[in-house]
C-alpha cells in the first residue's frame, strides 16, 4: 500500500514537525529552523520546508531589506512629526529647510528628502493653496504665514524626485548631504556625502555633521 507524499498543510498540522516550522507574514514563506534536528525530521520534511533565516522581527531574509527600508522611512517621518509637535511647523528650521529644498539628480534621488516632502502635505500646519496639476502644489503655512512650492518630478519609470521649496530661501551653504539614495547604475552621487539614518538624525537635530 503507498500512502499520498506528505504536503505543507500536513506537515503543519503536526505538532512534531509544527514546532520546527518558520513562517515569513510578509512573502507567506515556509521553511525550518536552522538548528532543527535534521536526522529526526523525514527527508520531504527537509525538502518542503528548507533552512530559512528569520530576522528577530520574524522577516525571512528576502523581505529584510524592504522591511528594514520601510521601518528606516517610518523613522524619518517621526523625525518630522516630533519637530512639528513641538515647534508648530518645519519653516524655522535651517536642516529641514536644506534638506527638502536642495537639487537631487540627475540620475539619482534621495529617499528621505522624497519622503520629508510628501510628508510635509499632511502636516496639519500647511494649508494647500492652488493645486495646478498633480506635481505642483502651493502650501501656507498656517503657523507662520510661510509659503512653499512642492514639487515631483519622475525621473524614472515610477522614481520621483520630490522637493519643498520655499518662497525666499533662507539657505546659507551647501553641505552636499543626503540620505537612503537610489540611483541608476554609473549615476551614482559620487560628490556628495550618504548620512545614515543615525547620523542624518543627529544632522537634524543638531545642524552637525
Ligand atoms: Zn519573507
Ligand atoms: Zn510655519
Amino acid at each position: 500500500m503507498s500512502s499520498k507524499p506528505k504536503s505543507h498543510e500536513d506537515f503543519l498540522a503536526e505538532q512534531l514537525y509544527r514546532c520546527w516550522i518558520v513562517h515569513c507574514d510578509i512573502c507567506g514563506r515556509y521553511g525550518r529552523f536552522g538548528d532543527s534536528p535534521i536526522h529526526e525530521l523525514p527527508p520531504k520534511f527537509q525538502e518542503l520546508f528548507p533552512v530559512l533565516t528569520m530576522s528577530p522581527d520574524g522577516v525571512c531574509q528576502v523581505c529584510l531589506p524592504q522591511y528594514n527600508f520601510q521601518k528606516e522611512m517610518e523613522a524619518v517621518r517621526a523625525v518630522l512629526h516630533d519637530y512639528v509637535q513641538k515647534h508648530g511647523c518645519p519653516c524655522n528650521w535651517a536642516q529641514f529647510e536644506y534638506w527638502v529644498s536642495k537639487e537631487q539628480g540627475p540620475g539619482w534621488h534621495d529617499e528621505y528628502q522624497n519622503i520629508l516632502a510628501d510628508e510635509s502635505l499632511h502636516l496639519s500646519c500647511f494649508q494647500q493653496d492652488i493645486v495646478t496639476d498633480r506635481f505642483d502644489t502651493f502650501l501656507t503655512c498656517r503657523n507662520c504665514g510661510r509659503r512653499w512650492q512642492y514639487v515631483s518630478e519622475e525621473w524614472r519609470m515610477l522614481a520621483y524626485k520630490n522637493r519643498l521649496i520655499p518662497d525666499h530661501s533662507r539657505i546659507t551653504s551647501n553641505p552636499g548631504l543626503i540620505g537612503g539614495w537610489f540611483a541608476t547604475a554609473g549615476f551614482e552621487p559620487a560628490s556628495k556625502r550618504v548620512l545614515s539614518f543615525e547620523n542624518w538624525k543627529i544632522y537634524m537635530f543638531t545642524g552637525e555633521v
